[in-house]
Order: C-alpha cells, then sequence, then structure tokens
C-alpha cells in the first residue's frame, strides 16, 4: 500500500543492518512497483518501511540499499516528475545531471547521467535522485523550481519548522529564521 501522508513521507529512512534485510525490502518494492500504474521508481518509506532501500526501474530493475549519492554535478537540467504519493500531480524540479552512486549491495560506482541521446537516461537520473530524496524525507515539491506563489500560512509558531526553497536548495528551519528570507522574496514557503 503506497503512503500519501505527507507527514510521515518527511521522516528521515534508518539503513539497514544486512544486505539481505535490504534485497528482502528491494523485492516488497519491486512487486508493489509493478503493480502501480506507470511507475517507474519507489522508496521504501512510501510503503511504510523507514528503511534506506528505494527502488528504480527505467531501463532494469535496480535495488539500492543504503545508497548514497558520492558526487554530482554542477549543472542540472530540468525535469517533470510525478511520485506514486501524490496521485496526479507533477513538479518541475532542477535534478543534477549527472550523480555516482554507491550501495551496499553494488561493488564499485554506479554513475547516472542525463547528458545521453536516450531519454531514458535523463528519466532514470532523475529518478535515482527522487528515490534518494525520498529516503532522505525530501519529496519531489522541495526540488520544485516553480514553487507555489507564497501564501501566509493561518497560524505559525515561531518556533515551528517550515521548508524553504530558493528554486535550487531547500532549507528546514524555524519560522522565525525563515520568515525574513520569505518575506525577501528571494526563499519561497516550499509546497507543505
Ligand atoms: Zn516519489
Amino acid at each position: 500500500m503506497i503512503i500519501t501522508e505527507e507527514a510521515k513521507l518527511k521522516l528521515m529512512c534508518e539503513e539497514v543492518k544486512t544486505v539481505k534485510e535490504g534485497e528482502e525490502i528491494g523485492a516488497q518494492l519491486l512487486k508493489e512497483l509493478t503493480e502501480s500504474e506507470n511507475g517507474i521508481g519507489l522508496a521504501a518509506n512510501q510503503i511504510g518501511i523507514n528503511k534506506r532501500v528505494c527502488v528504480v526501474n527505467v531501463k532494469e530493475p535496480l535495488v539500492l540499499i543504503n545508497p548514497r549519492i558520492v558526487e554530482r554535478s554542477e549543472d542540472q537540467f530540468m525535469f517533470a516528475e510525478g511520485c506514486l504519493s501524490f496521485p496526479g500531480q507533477h513538479v518541475r524540479t532542477g535534478r543534477f545531471t549527472e550523480v555516482t552512486v554507491e550501495a551496499d549491495n553494488h561493488e564499485g560506482k554506479l554513475k547516472f547521467s542525463a547528458d545521453s541521446e536516450d531519454i531514458n537516461d535523463a528519466f532514470e537520473c532523475a529518478c535515482v535522485q527522487h528515490e534518494i530524496d525520498h529516503l532522505d524525507g525530501i519529496t519531489m515539491f522541495d526540488r520544485s523550481v516553480t514553487p507555489q506563489p507564497y501564501k501566509a500560512p493561518e497560524k505559525i509558531g515561531r518556533n515551528e519548522r517550515v521548508t524553504i526553497t530558493d528554486g535550487k536548495e531547500t532549507k528546514e528551519l524555524k519560522w522565525k529564521k525563515a520568515q525574513p528570507l520569505v518575506e525577501s522574496g528571494d526563499w519561497e514557503m516550499a509546497s507543505v
């Protein structure tokens, strides 16, 4: 069952202790992904398992256990993303053109690049970043390059944590610190 509660999706996932544990979660994720309508990736926390495992299935099924992005390009590309946890919604995001990933179940490094003739490479590259973001409690809305226009929240405590974005970078901080940035116009509230 795919979780759509955003509060739950904002939690950081924990590393799995063993590759075996990761593989079991990976198999569950691939099954769920196959049953989904046109999903190309899924992270464990999207099905209620708060562990650092995700799958990507663009060119071939790929399970990533405790994945880490160890290198990223400076340049980014724009991508229109959807997410199984937010059916029917799409966001224009900025993603790194190239990322290098390490994972406990892969020897060496995995390289993903959108700089290719094959559109599937761009899909795979964006998808890997989208799924690893999920494991850090980050959703596609946090990566939006066209954030929603700022609307003042009804009531927000000075110490309440909010997420703001300038279109490139996302920060989570207390409202008393975020407020001046948001009011400067350079930062906007990320979709919450
Ligand atoms: Zn997603």
